[in-house]
Order: C-alpha cells, then structure tokens, then sequence
C-alpha cells in the first residue's frame, strides 16, 4: 500500500529503528512509547486488521514467536506485554497490522 506508513517503513522509504527482521516481519522502536521498551512487530505484507491475516499457520505463529525472539534480542527481562487494536474502536491508529510488544514497567490489564 503506497500511503502505508508501515509499508513505508518496511520498504525503507521512511526511517525507524529497526531491531529485528526477516523475510515477512520488521521490529522497530515505537516513536512514541508508552513503555521504556515499546516495539512494533510488523508483517512486511500490508494486512489492514489482525482479521485479514490469511488462514496459514506458518505465517501467524511465526509472527507470534519473533515476539518471543525480539523480546530475547532487546534482553528484556521480567516479563512484558503484547497487544494487538484491531480495528478503530479498539484503538488502532495505523491501518496496518502491528503487534506492540511492551517492557519495563508494571502494567494495568
Ligand atoms: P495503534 O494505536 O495500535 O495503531 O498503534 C500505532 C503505534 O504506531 C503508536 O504507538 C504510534 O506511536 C506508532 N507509530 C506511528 N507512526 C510511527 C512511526 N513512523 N515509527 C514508529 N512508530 C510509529
Ligand atoms: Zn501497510
């Protein structure tokens, strides 16, 4: 998607602090964070909502275990918290599929 921030972002046509990548994801710091660790996990592919991620097993627990692997590359330790808003009303802001991944405070819910 051409006007996708996070496509921008993938395709290196905007910058971001990339801490992980392979093939079909990229991990950046989130410019604005609500934790003191607070990075994004991104399918390279453009899917608007979690509830557009195709029926392949592969790609989404792939998707879920580089949050385990980024949460092991930055050390965190202690535990943290990972979210998906899918859809405006959950609180999604840009209209590509992200997964937060969260650290170093205590959290609420
Ligand atoms: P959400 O509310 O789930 O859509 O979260 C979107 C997140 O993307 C927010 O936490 C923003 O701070 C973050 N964000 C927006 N633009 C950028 C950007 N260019 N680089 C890094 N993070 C961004
Ligand atoms: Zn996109």
């Amino acid at each position: 998607m051409s006007e996708c921030i996070f496509c921008k972002i993938a395709a290196r046509e905007l910058p971001a602090e990339i801490v992980f990548e392979d093939e079909k994801t990229i991990a950046f710091k989130d410019i604005n964070p609500h934790a003191p660790v607070h990075v994004l996990l991104v399918p390279k592919q453009h899917y608007t909502l979690l509830d557009d991620l195709p029926e392949n097993e592969e790609e989404a627990g792939r998707l879920l275990l580089n949050v385990k692997k980024v949460a092991a590359i930055l050390g965190i330790s202690g535990g943290y918290k990972v979210l998906v808003n899918n859809g405006q009303s959950a609180g999604q802001v840009v209209p590509h599929l992200h997964v937060h991944l969260l650290a170093g405070k205590k959290f609420a819910l």
